[in-house]
């Protein structure tokens, strides 16, 4: 039965770390700074941006967090984003999504400074990371890799397989699988042939947000299984898009949902604030 990869452990210990690190930073005068917009009342939004404010202030992080009404403008918003990306104070700012329909998301990740881009969806974030130069990494993507890595396997040489190819999960986590000298398969809706694909992956990472879809007939025997999803049941229980129950006798290496890649994401928009403030102000780490 397969090992349980532990993300709710693995981002502790990494939070413990920032935590020392930002420490260190502020000693040095400089202290993480960040800015969080939500706008209108989604409710998944609210419980997310009041998680990413607490992790913040449990990291002696500077945060604020913009509430905004539902009919804001996209000029007011994009005057906010100004404002954020002249103010000192301030080294990332994440404008959460999906905003309002009438608000164009493109124009307003475009406008927030690439340097201070934390949620690292800026056109100019994406493109260092496909080149392979320095950025700031999209979080969740980057939780995968972390997970991977705690399962003390090497990346490099492995047949990857991503299921999904979102701009924020499926894209990113197959650049930087290839970045990790993995050999990487993306599969997506059109596929025709990804039961077999998936079945020859050492590692497979999953983001399609379809409860349950990938059972163990998708899965290699000692695999390791990262499951993204993230979806909300009928009887109110979240559940992955990994089958958990049916693979886990087949993977080797598996996520749980919830405290898998969950936990992660935020764990890494903490590390990519800090890795922000610290390289605006000259200092290497
Ligand atoms: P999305 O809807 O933007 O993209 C889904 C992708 O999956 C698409 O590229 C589509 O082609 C592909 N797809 C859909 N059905 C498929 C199928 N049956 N077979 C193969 N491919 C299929 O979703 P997303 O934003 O990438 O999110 C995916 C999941 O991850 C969701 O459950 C979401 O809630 C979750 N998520 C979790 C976190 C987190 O852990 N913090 C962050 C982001 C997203």
């Amino acid at each position: 039965t397969a090992q349980i990869i532990d993300g709710k452990q693995l981002s502790g210990q990494i939070r413990e770390e920032i935590k020392q690190r930002a420490a260190k930073l502020v000693a040095q005068g400089v202290k993480p700074g960040l800015a969080v917009v939500l706008v209108g009342e989604d409710p998944a939004s609210k419980v997310y941006v009041g998680s990413k404010e607490k992790a913040c202030q449990a990291m002696g992080f500077y945060s604020e967090v913009h509430r905004l009404p539902a009919d804001t403008t996209q000029q007011q918003l994009l005057s906010l984003v100004e404002l954020l990306n002249a103010q000192s104070s301030i080294h990332g700012i994440l404008v959460q999504l999906p905003l309002p329909k009438h608000l164009d998301e493109k124009a307003v990740t475009n406008a927030i400074d690439p340097k201070k881009d934390v949620d690292g969806f800026h056109p100019i974030s994406t493109g260092n990371l496909v080149i392979g130069d320095e950025s700031l990494v999209p979080c969740t993507p980057a939780g995968c890799i972390a997970l991977i890595k705690q399962t003390g396997q090497s990346i490099e040489g492995k047949h990857a397989v991503v299921i999904g190819r979102s701009n924020i999960v499926g894209k990113p986590v197959a650049m930087l699988l290839l970045q990790e000298n993995a050999t990487v398969t993306v599969c997506h809706s059109r596929t025709t042939n990804m039961e077999e694909l998936a079945r020859s992956a050492d590692i497979l990472v999953v983001a399609i947000g379809r409860p349950k879809a990938i059972g163990k007939s998708y899965v290699k025997p000692g695999a390791i299984v990262i499951d993204v999803g993230i979806n909300r049941l009928d009887n109110g229980k979240l559940a992955g898009d990994v089958d958990y129950d049916d693979v886990l006798d087949t993977a080797g290496y598996i996520t749980p949902v919830p405290g898998g890649v969950g936990p992660m994401t935020i764990t890494m928009l903490l590390a990519n604030t800090l890795k922000a403030a610290a390289r605006m102000n000259g200092i290497e780490e």
